[in-house]
């Protein structure tokens, strides 16, 4: 494997959506570490359709440092959709996406390049420990095990968009066409040379969270319907085996008749509970059958995943001594 720069360039990728009071916080912090990296950067923030004073504060920093851009979309397109037009707008050698409320520590950045250094084109982050509500951390716990359980892929648990992606890894993902991403599951897709890097994740230091549980549900629905069909396995096999039971029933009942004389049905509660049960079941699968379908229907209308309303960014500085490839 042929040497990796020691300086490379870095694109910070800040997806923002009303963040207006963490934005200038995060900058300065992200600023200070990569300053100390010694290596040339820009840091993207992509405007989510924020209705607060986000743009006009990321703005005002960009009139003083020109190594900040800007992407903004024509409204709210989502946390994945805010990513995935980072990715195509980014000139760094490696991109690093990072959260608008700093709960992705900027320390990690060198643990980073470190092992990117070291020859690994993808560098997760790991959380060690989270600051977050029971509730979140037990749903996350649910979510990643179920897709691992029901995908060929391994999703790293308590890994996030926090990582360090070689350009390599960044035009990987940008080949991939479907619309409802999920960055998680296709960053492991796409496999590479990846390890990972543990730190510590602290609760967000300012504002409440902006992914709505909502937001977050949907999400997990996206991770399991594109990695998996085991939902409509499962469902088969539920009506297989539930129609195999009602055959057996059915025998056992005739046998009452023909064989015991006399038996009169007195089954009406049973039978209420049954059809109830099945129809129960019809419904669920009728609902997840339709989670699919709704998701073929969004790809095959080919719609582009955000609209752009501008684009102001700058090209990463390469020159001066420190920047120098092969130093
Ligand atoms: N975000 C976004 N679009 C959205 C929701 C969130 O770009 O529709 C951004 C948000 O501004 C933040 C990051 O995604 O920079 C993570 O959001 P948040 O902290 O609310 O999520 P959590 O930490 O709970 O996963
Ligand atoms: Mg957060």
């Amino acid at each position: 494997m042929s040497p990796r720069p020691a300086f490379p360039s870095i694109s910070i990728i800040v997806p923002a959506h009303n963040e207006e009071a963490a934005l200038p916080v995060a900058y300065q912090e992200i600023r200070a570490e990569l300053e100390r990296t010694g290596c040339p950067w820009e840091i993207l923030v992509v405007d989510d359709g924020s209705r607060d004073r986000t743009v006009e504060v990321w703005r005002g920093l960009m009139a003083q440092d020109s190594r900040l851009g800007l992407v903004s979309f024509t409204r709210n397109y989502g946390k994945e959709n805010a990513l995935l037009a980072g990715f195509a707008h980014v000139q760094g050698d490696v991109t690093i996406p990072m959260d608008a409320d700093l709960q992705d520590p900027p320390a990690v950045i060198p643990l980073f390049l470190e092992r990117w250094r070291a020859g690994f084109d993808m560098v997760y982050g790991v959380r060690r420990h989270r600051e977050e509500s029971a509730f979140k951390k037990l749903t996350a716990t649910v979510h990643y095990r179920l897709l691992n359980a029901l995908s060929p892929i391994h999703i790293p648990e308590e890994a996030g968009d926090f990582r360090l992606l070689d350009r390599l890894v960044v035009q990987d993902l940008l080949r991939l066409p479907e619309r409802d991403r999920y960055h998680k599951g296709l960053y492991a897709w796409v496999g590479r040379k990846s390890t990972h890097v543990l730190y510590d994740r602290p609760a967000r230091v300012i504002g409440e969270a902006r992914q709505s549980f909502r937001k977050l549900l949907t999400l997990a629905l996206d991770g399991i319907t594109s990695f998996s069909a085991a939902p409509l396995q499962f469902l088969l096999w539920l009506g297989i085996a539930s129609c195999g039971f009602a055959v057996l029933y059915g025998f056992y009942l005739a046998s009452q008749v023909f064989i015991l004389h006399g038996y009169t049905p007195a089954g009406y509660p049973t039978l209420l509970c049954f059809i109830l049960f099945f129809g129960g079941i019809q419904m669920v699968a009728l609902g997840l059958i339709g989670e699919y379908l709704a998701r073929i229907y969004r790809e095959v209308k080919q719609r582009p995943a955000y609209l752009l309303a501008e684009v102001v960014q700058n090209p990463i500085r390469t020159s001066g001594e420190k920047s120098n490839h092969g130093v």
